[in-house]
């Protein structure tokens, strides 16, 4: 009651008197807001563009317990079966250190195509372990493969099937922009090599870090690239990070890898 009594008082007592500032006056100085772009929320990190963001999983070897034995009676006096691995259920990618690895110069070319083109990258073809190495192409040519030690990779580009070539100026064009290779002639010139003892009719692209190989509609058709698309392999040359050449054993694939 007392407290009431009281605010009526004040209240009845209280003078106004207006502030006069003058134009632009201010007290204390505020800074322009800065814009700040917001840190991207995990699910979103998934994705480039429309597209899933491609990472080592997409590697994963593409073989199966399920796909039947084949024989190869080429050479009559050793004929030979193949038998598929048990697939990536069975085994894991190849080893670095510890970890699980592929080349990121791949996945990272990968991901380039797809932000640059807006197309999802399918690839056809990460990481081979031996079985299925053997299984998906028994040529001399692919014994030791690049796909063993995943310093290589098979794709095409949905919605760009027939223009692969447009894919290798891509490739071409992530040298250019990346500020890495700023530079350097040696990553950023692409030199063509002659086809060659090569399984392709294309010549083939190369820089010092990766060698670009273009297979038409009807060549490299391997079990692992049966679609009616003409692809791209991109092999890696040279490991940055190593500062040494990328080359592929049977031994290295072999022991590569961790079975379960
Ligand atoms: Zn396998």
């Amino acid at each position: 009651m007392e407290q009431s009594e009281k605010e009526k008082l004040r209240k009845l007592n209280a003078k106004g008197e207006f502030i006069y500032r003058t134009h632009k006056e201010s007290h204390y100085a505020i800074a322009t807001p800065e814009h700040r772009v917001r840190e991207k929320y995990p699910w979103e990190m998934a994705y480039i563009g429309k597209h899933s963001k491609i990472t080592k999983e997409y590697f994963r070897c593409k073989g199966s317990s399920t796909n039947p034995p084949h024989m190869d009676h080429k050479d009559p006096a050793r004929p030979a079966n193949y038998f598929d691995c048990g697939g990536f259920q069975k085994h894991s990618l190849p080893l670095r250190g510890e970890q699980e690895f592929v080349y990121p110069i791949l996945i990272d070319l990968l991901n380039y195509i797809q932000a640059k083109t807006g197309c999802k990258a399918i690839i056809t073809c990460g990481h081979r372990c031996p079985t299925h190495n053997a299984y998906a192409d028994n040529s001399k040519y692919n014994q030791n493969s690049k796909h063993m030690i995943g310093a290589e990779v098979d794709f095409y580009v949905q919605g760009m099937e027939n223009k692969p070539e447009e894919i290798v100026q891509v490739i071409m064009g992530y040298y250019a922009e990346m500020s890495i290779y700023k530079g350097d002639k040696q990553y950023q010139e692409f030199q063509r090599t002659s086809t060659g003892e090569l399984n392709v009719s294309t010549p083939p692209w190369h820089n010092k870090e990766i060698f670009i190989k273009l297979y038409k509609k009807h060549e490299g058709r391997d079990f692992d690239n049966r679609h009616p698309y003409p692809y791209l392999s991109v092999q890696v040359r040279f490991d940055r990070e190593l500062n040494e050449k990328v080359v592929s054993s049977w031994q290295k694939a072999f022991n590569g890898y961790r079975r379960f």
